[in-house]
């Protein structure tokens, strides 16, 4: 049977359209009308269409797999939002404590929890993280027991609870910190002033198929967006095939040679173009294996989802500026996430780089721009404190040379990388035996603590940098009580 093109070529899923010619370039970028593409023979590693335009290959995208880990990430970070408990009533989506004049105080529980009354609607209700956490200081020993890998049933044995009690409390720990970090970062967003943001995904550990991709605030370092590609229940289209073994191997990452910058960012382009899938980083013929309970979805898919959902939350946003590692999952996942503002508005999407000692092929006075790799993609560099930085313009409206240069110099990846060096290893310290749930539940807690708790930059926290807290706080603090927040 002779199929067309019209059978290949995915239709929108619930508004989802992830398939068009991605080259920045040409004529056909970002267009998803069918008919301006052509049929190629396609097999089960081979998976693209022809941009005639172009003479590029893209990659065929399940827009369904998208829209269902979008779906995924939206329950992983839904929030229980202390608010009028009635679904058609105006104050439902509004906090108690971003907009406190929606209601009014009305008196305590038995068990001193807060209770409010709509102003709207008159409906009483309970706010179920108003009272002292008297689990505070148990929760807390649990993180740590966590963080040096004690195990659960060391951990449970030594602070004289059974592990039901075990996960009751990880489950309260995610509520609560998920419920500071919304109050906490719903100021930032509803700013309208320009963002600069930085993406980067990494691995667990060598020829681990599990991965985290997460998104830092540039320069704060606050991390506004996580998460990991370990899932359950998902179509098998959405998942990375692997193989399972028990044993978790440290991430050796040989991707710099630290020669030369430029020779670099060429074999990184190399190795992309030797991918057999250029969006999965796994299909390089390397074997891959997986040693959690549960599954792996795609890293794409979940690269995907993340910026589409991060684009979202910076709506407010007069513009917005995405420095990225230089990966296709990342670079297609922001040109999928912006791309109206990328074509025709005031985002602009880069590749990011730097050498760890500085290059001497250039003049360092000012941006030096070369193109650079197969697809001649123009790249801009500049020496700044003892190293030379580099940043792919890949879409975006005209940037002037000035801008160029003070972008490199304000931005890096230097803080989502630590991020995700630091929470990859305290993946590995929860071994191998939690489910998927816990795996999660543990990455949001690790997540708040790196936030709010750990003063790893010039003696402040993400958070204090970001303006939200004037102080690092314990994670103690953070579990017992709305007074110190
Ligand atoms: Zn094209
Ligand atoms: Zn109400």
């Amino acid at each position: 049977m002779v199929q067309d093109i019209n059978q290949v070529f995915p239709n929108p899923f619930k508004g989802i359209q992830v398939n068009y010619c991605v080259s920045t370039g040409c004529e056909n970028f970002g267009r998803s009308d069918v008919s301006l593409y052509q049929l190629v023979p396609n097999n089960k590693a081979l998976n693209i269409y022809f941009c005639p335009k172009c003479g590029a290959y893209p990659q065929i995208i399940n827009n369904r797999a998208v829209y269902e880990t979008i779906e995924h990430q939206k329950r992983y970070h839904a929030l229980s939002l202390t608010a009028c408990p009635k679904i058609e009533c105006e104050s439902h989506q509004r906090a108690v404590h971003i907009h406190p004049e929606d209601y009014r105080s009305f008196g305590k529980t038995n068990s001193q929890k807060q209770r409010y009354q709509c102003r709207s609607c008159s409906t009483v209700f309970t706010d179920q993280l108003s009272y002292v956490n008297t689990h505070s200081e148990t929760q807390n020993a649990m993180f740590y027991g966590m963080v040096y890998s004690f195990g659960v049933r060391n951990i449970c044995q030594k602070l004289g609870i059974t592990a039901k009690t075990f996960y009751k409390h990880q489950r309260a720990m995610v509520e609560r910190l998920k419920y500071i970090a919304h109050v906490k970062e719903d100021a930032f967003f509803r700013q309208t002033e320009e963002v600069h943001l930085a993406t980067g995904y990494q691995f667990i550990g060598k020829n681990q198929g599990t991965m985290l991709v997460a998104t830092a605030h540039n320069p704060s370092g606050y991390i506004v967006a996580f998460d990991s590609n370990i899932i359950t229940q998902m179509s098998e289209e959405c998942l990375l095939e692997t193989s399972t073994i028990q044993t978790l191997n440290h991430y050796v990452d040989m991707k710099e040679t630290d020669i030369d910058l430029l020779a670099d960012i060429t074999a990184q382009y190399e190795r992309i173009m030797a991918r057999s899938n250029y969006l999965d980083p796994t299909s390089d013929g390397r074997t891959v294996q997986h040693s959690h309970k549960g599954e792996v979805m795609q890293p794409y898919l979940t690269c995907f989802s993340h910026a589409l959902m991060l684009r979202k939350r910076m709506n407010h946003k007069s513009r917005r500026y995405y420095f990225v590692q230089q990966d296709t999952l990342l670079r297609n996942a922001y040109l999928n996430a912006s791309l109206e503002e990328l074509v025709s508005g005031e985002d602009h999407l880069f590749y990011y780089r730097e050498s760890a000692r500085e290059m001497t092929w250039f003049d360092r006075e000012a941006l030096n721009i070369r193109q650079v790799g197969w697809w001649q993609d123009k790249w801009g560099f500049i020496s700044n404190q003892g190293k030379t930085k580099g940043a792919c313009h890949i879409k975006g409206p005209h940037l002037p040379r000035e801008t160029w240069q003070s972008l490199l110099e304000q931005n890096s990846l230097e803080s989502v990388e630590h991020y995700l060096a630091s929470a990859s290893d305290f993946f590995r310290s929860l071994g191998t035996t939690l489910n998927e749930q816990s795996i999660n539940d543990w990455l949001h807690i690790y997540t708040g603590y790196y936030n709010f708790c750990w003063p790893h930059r010039n003696g402040k926290t993400p958070a204090q940098l970001l303006g939200l807290f004037e102080r690092p706080m314990t994670l103690g603090e953070l579990l017992n009580g709305y007074e110190c927040y």
